[in-house]
């Protein structure tokens, strides 16, 4: 009854003993907390088992220290946790006892010679005799958890009705986007990357959208991150990758464009973290017949300090074919200096609330100089993001950034729109907002 690598009780016991709780009467209420460990697996992958083993241990041996006589903790396998609180009156009581776990977690563990910082999500279900069933009890408190987890983890969520309903609505959308792939219902959409000066086309960066067979048109941030969790990002960054190749050579080839031009692509941190994104990428630039040196790869910063050793590898290794590499967003995440300057990457892309911020006092006009300071040093080129009237453009130009895009030039477009912008002599009104 014991799981063996903690000594925890384990998932037989766990029930018999929440099933002798609940037929016990007169009202007794219990509470279940469900508790994940928040990336775990990267703690495995990149320190080895059996330091993943040693943090479990240790896990194991705080939890039984924030226990009160009665209580007990399981292991339910991998990196999940159970605790069963007896006698908890209140809901606020539930709370105090997930918040007891995670303050217990909260000291850094040492594994090997590392300092490791575990955080975990606590999902807490609560229920007198007679209410729930053990199945719905446990069933309950993981699905607390896995919102918990989506809800930016490190924290503790007690289970509600309305979160079985936003789990049934997510399976859904899970299980349509399985078939919009297949089914031909994502549509790419192409925003204009310009000159800043003069307004002319240099590029586009390629946006997804799903058209929903019932909800229609949806925006990237409705699904993006669904399908990052589910893994089907994979095949979605790998259909946008060959169609944004194919529609840019299919540009050249009617004179369109020129050899320049720049074909931006998001790749997910998903797809970064697997070796094959280096096969695939080659593979839709010998299917398209575009040239490599045409093709941008918009990576964030939170992938690049994710895994400093093997993203920056795999960045070179995407160098080598020939590609040039962006950093998303940049500006909101937290890259050091020193750090930025290992990295084989060719743009930064100024985020948006830098661009929107311009104009607006000389402490944030001081912090885009500062970035384009910084590329200057380094020897990248900028991108403006989200530029959308003419002071900011003007504030842009004055501070040396040549290239943007945002609403003031134009909005991200479906293919024939671009197209048809594209033979209005590539060139966007400079002073118009469109
Ligand atoms: P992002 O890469 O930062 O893309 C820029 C977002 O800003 C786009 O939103 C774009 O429509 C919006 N935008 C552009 N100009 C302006 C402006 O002047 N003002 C304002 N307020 N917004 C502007 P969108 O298309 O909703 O995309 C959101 C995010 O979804 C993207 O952020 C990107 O992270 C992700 N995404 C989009 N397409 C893909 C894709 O094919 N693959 C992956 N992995 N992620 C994608
Ligand atoms: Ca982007
Ligand atoms: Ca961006």
């Amino acid at each position: 009854f014991h799981d063996p690598l903690t000594d925890l009780a384990n998932r037989t016991l766990l029930v018999d003993r929440l099933t002798e709780t609940l037929e016990m009467a007169p009202a007794r209420s219990v509470a279940v907390l469900w508790l994940d460990l928040d990336d775990f697996k990267r703690v495995n992958d990149s320190l080895g088992h059996a330091a993943g083993d040693d943090l479990l241990r240790e896990v194991s041996r705080r939890l039984r220290s924030v226990l009160r006589p009665g209580d007990l903790a399981a292991r339910l396998g991998g990196d999940e946790f159970a605790v069963v609180v007896e006698d908890v009156p209140t809901e606020e009581d539930a709370l105090r006892a997930g918040e007891r776990v995670l303050l217990a977690l909260s000291t850094p563990i040492l594994v090997g010679e590392r300092m490791v910082s575990v955080r975990a999500s606590v999902g807490i279900a609560m229920s007198s005799p007679g209410e729930w069933t053990v199945d719905e009890l446990l069933r309950n408190a993981d699905l607390a958890m896995y919102i918990a987890k989506s809800q930016g983890k490190a924290c503790v969520r007690l289970f509600e009705a309305s979160m079985h309903d936003a789990l049934m609505a997510r399976l859904k959308l899970e299980s349509e986007l399985e078939q919009a792939v297949e089914l031909a219902e994502l549509v790419l959409h192409y925003q204009p990357i310009v000159q800043l000066t003069t307004g002319a086309i240099v590029g586009f960066e390629s946006l997804v959208r799903w058209l929903h067979p019932t909800r229609g048109m949806l925006p990237p941030g409705e699904f993006i991150p669904l399908a990052e969790e589910s893994g089907q990002i994979a095949q979605i960054d790998r259909w946008v990758l060959l169609q944004a190749c194919t529609q840019a050579r299919q540009w050249q080839r009617q004179h369109l464009i020129d050899d320049d031009f720049e074909v931006s692509v998001n790749l997910s941190t998903r797809q970064l973290e697997d070796d094959r994104v280096v096969d695939i990428v080659r593979l839709a630039l010998d299917v398209s017949g575009l040239e490599p040196r045409c093709l941008v790869l918009e990576v964030t910063e939170s992938f690049v300090l994710h895994d400093e050793v093997a993203g920056a590898r795999r960045l070179r290794a995407l160098r080598e074919l020939g590609v040039r590499l962006a950093i998303d967003d940049f500006g909101t995440g937290y890259s050091s200096l020193s750090y930025l300057r290992q990295l084989p990457v060719d743009i930064l892309k100024i985020d948006r609330s830098f661009t929107t911020a311009l104009g607006r006092s000389t402490e944030d006009d001081a912090l885009v100089m500062a970035i384009m300071r910084l590329a200057e040093s380094l020897g990248l080129a900028t991108i403006a993001e989200g530029v959308e009237d003419a002071t900011q453009r003007d504030a842009l130009v004055a501070l040396g950034c040549r290239h943007g895009q945002g609403w003031h030039f134009a909005r991200a477009v479906e293919a024939r729109e671009m197209e048809a912008l594209l033979r209005l002599a590539a060139t966007l009104p400079q002073d118009a907002a469109h």
